[in-house]
């Protein structure tokens, strides 16, 4: 079956991540040198139900490896949450000839293909997310470059906190996951981290912490909130007034969405891409691509979206041990 000639559709969905180009490269380049066609889905599957289709050649993902973002677009479409919406999208590729899709997204684009999959049409996801909160591999296209990010205007907001005898609080982004906030923390030398998993005490977690290391010789501070934790501001307030130190909150906003991929990036979503046309040209669907334990692994997407995942609780004592 390998040896016949496919139309692989690949499209990028929910929240854009700096490495979704690399997969795409990938995929692009993977298919063609196979023999296949590639047909781009710009703008996730609402360009799918909206036949925004374009046909990717080897010189169509040019320049793009280095780049954030992503060039085929992306978009959240509701409609596709219906079943009436997965039936047009299937019609879509049964009448442009797409026998299968590689689907870049989180958690909630992996339904769409499954959804997709169960309808006839193969599709593969590959994780595509800032928030690393995809549980079925331990690392999402997009995580790397945006801890870096963070890391960076941490390191900036050090100098001058460190000038002024001043706490920094830092919101990054996280939800409902910490993964950002945990690293970055670490990273950073924060001496809290506080993230969605672990609900946090102001006192026990921030405030004794902060008096403790005074007495110490410490005099700025690094505070790394993940956006689930609740309201920031009142907690800067709150650290300003408890402590007598100043206190300014930074929130980094979508800063941490854009960029140059980091290397690492740009090696895993190559090889996720990659291996995502591997797998559709055995006519293998209705699956997910990660990374466990530093090596490609693939899933059931039904499998994949009933896995759980927790923050590493060794790092997140570490990083409280030697933060203080
Ligand atoms: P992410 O893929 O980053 O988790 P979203 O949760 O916003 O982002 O999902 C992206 C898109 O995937 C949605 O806009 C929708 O088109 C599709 N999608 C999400 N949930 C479902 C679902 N339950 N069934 C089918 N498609 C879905």
């Amino acid at each position: 079956m390998s040896q016949e000639r496919k139309t692989i559709g690949v499209l990028t969905s929910g929240g854009d991540a700096p490495g979704m180009n690399a997969a795409i490269r990938a995929v692009v380049r993977a298919a063609l040198t196979k023999g296949h066609r590639v047909l781009g889905i710009r703008r996730g599957f609402a360009g799918l139900l909206g036949g925004d289709i374009v046909e990717m050649q080897l010189r169509s993902v040019c320049d793009i490896l280095q780049r954030g973002g992503t060039a085929l677009y992306t978009a959240r479409c509701e409609e596709f949450k219906t079943a009436e919406g997965v039936r047009r999208g299937i019609e879509v590729c049964k009448k442009t000839g797409i026998d299968g899709v590689v689907v870049i997204g989180g958690d909630g684009s992996y339904r769409g293909a499954r959804d997709m999959s169960n309808g006839g049409i193969p599709c593969i996801g590959v994780p595509g997310t800032i928030d690393n909160d995809i549980a079925s591999t331990e690392y999402s296209i997009g995580f790397d470059t945006a801890v870096n990010t963070v890391v960076q205007n941490v390191d900036r907001l050090r100098d001058t906190s460190q000038s002024h005898d001043r706490c920094s609080v830092v919101e990054v982004m996280g939800r409902n996951a910490g993964y950002i906030a945990l690293y970055a923390g670490m990273a950073c030398g924060a001496i809290s981290i506080l993230i969605p998993e672990r609900p946090y005490d102001l006192e026990r977690d921030v405030i004794s912490r902060m008096k403790a290391t005074l007495k110490t010789g410490k005099q700025h501070f690094i505070v790394v909130a993940a956006e689930g934790v609740g309201d920031t501001k009142a907690l800067t307030q709150a650290i300003q007034e408890k402590t007598g130190i100043e206190a300014r909150l930074t929130v980094l906003g979508h800063v941490q969405r854009g960029g140059t991929p980091t290397a690492m990036e740009r090696v895993y979503a190559s090889l996720m891409g990659h291996y995502a046309v591997d797998l559709l040209e055995r006519d293998i669907g209705n699956r997910v691509v990660g990374i466990q334990n530093g090596k490609l692994v693939d899933y059931d997407i039904n499998d994949a979206l009933k896995m759980k995942k927790d923050i590493d609780e060794y790092m997140y004592r570490a990083a409280y041990d030697i933060s203080i």
